[in-house]
């Protein structure tokens, strides 16, 4: 279904009250943000809204996690000066989100933005209890959400809110909306998805999902050797699930009637310890020797999967090909990400490591989308509904 947008509606002359995703790490002994990147995602939203001329903008956000009391360290005073930085505008911090003293406050503040106090220090924003919602949604005309790393959650900011008044999507829910919403279910094709990480049971939701559209399945990194596992293959001492050999078995099964085209890796990069390596060696073959871990695929599977990939029109990627965390063994996850950008693939990223391994090798602005939520987007990419999308309102 597709849903109303922020480029939808009127904005003029209305209070627009707006959850973003500010959860922004901070330093734990002077509290201040070590990386802003969040706060710097909202601004086009924001800009976008304040250029419409709305009575007033009011900013709603999570951080950390105080579990309904008021924790003094989780305020988001560092969070507003940040923004009043980046906005070049003022913008009213208020000390609580919900109440009469917080209306009033928002009536009588002079500055146009204001951000509301943590949400999470009321148990009642995870809860999603309706009388907080309903308390958050008098304080505006318009809902907005821009927040899709909890968009999977159904808390009273993301989604109770949504019952009360009209609620449309900002603009970086649009982009999450069309890429890993839209052109995953009806991807242009062929259709190649790239599946790694550390296990198989934190991608299965996604393979289950991806495998009725899939033309190509490259399976890569930690969970790749539970596959080989499954057909056989000695892995040595490489990372392993062993209560999910058979589920893994099952799915190269589904994938061949499905006719989908599965490449597993057929060489790696191995050594005898991972933090402390004595021998760091390349096999010639598909097989591990004994006492020996694979940290990355090898040059051999670097070229066949390029193969496998370079006449795909949609690419889905979830999961770095190796432990691209040490640069001795990031190659391959590098090489592969360089190669989609050269393709004529629209190239969707989802999952935390995978962005940051895509933000690592500086090919951020060469992908059609690199998803900002970690747990939403493997929900999104297993198909799931999202709560906080689900409630937002739908086109006319
Ligand atoms: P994402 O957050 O993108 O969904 P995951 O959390 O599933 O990705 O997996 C990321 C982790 O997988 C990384 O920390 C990486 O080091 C690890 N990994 C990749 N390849 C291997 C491997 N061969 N052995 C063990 N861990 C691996
Ligand atoms: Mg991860």
């Amino acid at each position: 279904m597709n849903k109303k947008s922020i480029k939808d509606i009127p904005i003029k002359g209305k209070s627009i009250i707006m959850r973003v995703d500010f959860n922004v790490p901070l330093d734990k002994k002077t509290l201040a943000i070590t990386d802003d990147t969040r706060i710097k995602a909202a601004l086009p939203t924001i800009e976008y809204i304040l250029k419409k001329s709305p009575k007033k903008l009011i900013l709603m956000t999570h951080l950390g996690r105080p579990d309904g009391q008021i924790k003094e360290e989780l305020r988001l005073g560092p969070v507003a000066n940040r923004l009043q930085e980046l906005l070049k505008t003022p913008v009213t911090k208020l000390n609580d989100c919900v109440g009469d003293n917080i209306k009033a406050a928002i009536a009588s503040s002079k500055d146009q933005v204001v951000l509301l106090e943590n949400l999470r220090f009321h148990s009642e924003e995870e809860e999603n209890d309706v009388n907080f919602a309903k308390k958050l949604a008098s304080m505006a005309d318009i809902y907005v959400n821009d927040a899709f790393g909890t968009a999977h959650r159904a808390h009273a900011s993301t989604e109770g809110i949504a019952h009360y008044i009209p609620s449309v999507s900002g603009l970086l829910l649009d982009k999450e909306i069309e890429y890993l919403g839209k052109s995953l279910e009806t991807p242009q094709k062929p259709f190649a998805v790239i599946l790694g990480g550390s296990k198989v049971s934190d991608k299965i939701g996604v393979i289950e999902n991806l495998l009725d559209k899939t033309n190509t399945l490259v399976i890569g990194g930690g969970m790749a050797y539970t596959f080989l596992k499954a057909q056989g293959v000695p892995i040595g001492n490489s990372k392993l699930e062993k209560d999910k050999i058979d589920l893994a078995k099952e799915t190269l099964e589904k994938a061949k009637e499905k006719n989908v085209s599965v490449v597993l890796p057929v060489d790696h990069l191995i050594v005898d310890n991972i933090d402390a390596p004595t021998r760091l060696e390349t096999t010639n073959g598909q097989s591990i020797p004994d006492g020996m871990i694979a940290v990355d695929i090898g040059p051999k599977t670097i070229e066949l999967f390029k193969k496998a990939l370079k006449d795909a029109k949609t690419i889905c990627w979830n999961g770095p090909l190796g432990i691209f965390e040490n640069d001795k063994y990031a190659k391959g996850t590098k090489e592969i990400g360089d190669f989609i950008t050269t393709t004529r693939a629209v190239t969707i990223i989802g999952g935390g490591d995978t962005a940051s391994a895509v933000a690592k090798f500086g090919l951020e602005k060469k992908m059609t989308h690199i998803s900002t939520g970690g747990g939403a987007s493997l929900e999104y990419m297993e198909g799931k509904v999202l709560p906080g999308i689900a409630a937002l309102n739908d086109k006319e």
